[in-house]
């Protein structure tokens, strides 16, 4: 009895072995490699891929002989790059009103078409070299969920994506201008927190439903109502005992100061932050997202919007005062994370319009690999990843993409020429020469 079960074990231990030896090593030979942790670029390195992660960081010469290659030392390799501000499950043309299509969208729009039309959206980020999003919101009821374990278990392609659910607001969301009777609509959008013993359910329903983040409206603009430090607390210390982060919506100045207070782990948008707000989000290493546009992307926007195209000065000083914002920010220490908010249809590809941050970052002053960093360590790192994306690194999933150009000198039209894309090992994209 004892011999045949130790027999069994042999069998089944030498056939796990050799399974493990079967295994076969992928080499990407990188001409450059972005080295995101330390924020520099290194020079000839080679990659090892073992299915969807990486094992090792070593140079050409211990490449071993009749090894499987993909040579890429043209290119300028980078970790697959980070959106941290989403929204795949949401699209409105230029010149329509944001409540008007949401309320469109909700009664008209089947949760069936709105994720068909998402997945695409989804798809197109990963062409772009953006292999992993953080979808927050205007995402119905939990569908970004769904997009999210379609992607996982490969029914469809598409980026990682850390979904948020719906967001915790304050009445009415941001959806104004809605009659009470009609209220219930917002539900189907938000989840709607009315005491700080309601956040923390809220949060419960949740992680109950595996969302990756909680996304909280600190502020509702141009809705009046707003969540209190209390119920933000509650949120929270909630998602942080579920190991969550939880980052806020903030426009006003006062709503950031609340969501500070009250202990979140980033700020998005941050549209009128005081300098002490600031100061106070560099103490605590609170990260910003700023989502904001270049110039050519709003004077594209304005034309789509019809707006008189003889009365677009104020884009100029919009500019300024967002580059100032930006440069503020970075100047006081506050972590600077990469995200695009692009949620309106400019006639290119979500993952196109998206990239248009690339732009805007360097447009209001940020250094290439400055850019580069937001977009991968720094975002990774906010979100408690960096061992697994946002970095070249062993034991990292191989989420891994080249760029064509000097990405130093002529960071735009290199960052926009993503020339091979590879999510978990898979290769996308191969567009080298
Ligand atoms: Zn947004």
């Amino acid at each position: 009895m004892f011999k045949s079960l130790l027999f069994l074990f042999i069998i089944i231990f030498s056939s796990q072995t050799k399974l493990i030896a079967q295994q076969k090593s992928t080499y990407i030979k990188a001409g450059f490699l972005y080295d995101s942790k330390n924020n520099v670029l290194l020079k000839n390195k080679l990659i090892q891929i073992q299915g969807k992660k990486i094992v090792s960081i070593g140079e050409f010469k211990s490449l071993p002989k009749n090894s499987e290659v993909i040579d890429l030392t043209a290119y300028t390799v980078l970790p697959g790059l980070i959106d941290a501000h989403t929204h795949v499950l949401f699209s409105q043309e230029a010149n329509e009103d944001f409540a008007e299509h949401s309320i469109h969208s909700l009664t008209m729009e089947s949760d069936a078409l709105r994720v068909l039309r998402g997945s695409k959206r989804a798809k197109s980020y990963l062409e772009e070299g953006i292999t992993s999003i953080k979808d927050i919101g205007n995402s119905g009821l939990y569908l970004d969920v769904a997009l999210r374990d379609a992607i996982n278990e490969g029914t469809i392609e598409g980026p990682r994506i850390f979904a948020s659910g719906p967001i915790l607001a304050a009445n009415g969301g941001q959806v104004y201008g809605v009659l009470p009777k009609h209220q219930d609509i917002i539900d189907l959008e938000y989840r709607i927190i009315t005491s700080p013993e309601d956040g923390k359910n809220a949060v419960r329903e949740h992680v109950n439903q595996n969302v990756d983040i909680i996304k909280i409206c600190a502020d509702n603009i141009p809705n009046k109502t707003y969540l209190t430090i209390n119920e933000i607390k509650s949120i929270v210390s909630t998602a942080h005992f579920y190991n969550l982060k939880v980052t806020a919506h903030c426009v006003t100045n006062q709503s950031a100061w609340n969501a500070i207070e009250a202990g979140v782990d980033g700020i998005e948008h941050g549209f009128n932050m005081a300098d002490s707000t600031l100061v106070k989000m560099a103490e605590k290493q609170i990260f910003l997202v700023p989502t904001e546009n270049s110039k050519s992307y709003m004077y594209t926007y304005a034309k789509l919007a019809n707006y008189n195209e003889d009365e677009l000065e104020w884009i100029d000083d919009y500019f300024d005062r967002m580059k100032k914002r930006l440069q503020s920010a970075i100047n006081k220490g506050v972590p600077i994370v990469a995200g695009s908010d692009n949620y309106t249809d400019i006639k290119v590809s979500r993952g196109k319009s998206s990239k248009d941050m690339f732009r805007y970052y360097l447009e209001a002053g940020m250094k290439p690999l400055d850019i580069l960093q937001s977009s991968t360590y720094i975002s990774a790192f906010q979100l408690g990843k960096e061992n697994e994306i946002g970095c070249i690194k062993p034991a990292a999933n191989a989420d891994i993409i080249a760029v064509k150009g000097d990405v130093m000198n002529d960071f735009i039209s290199t960052i926009e020429n993503v020339v091979f894309v590879m999510k978990d090992g898979e290769i996308y994209t191969n567009k080298t020469d």
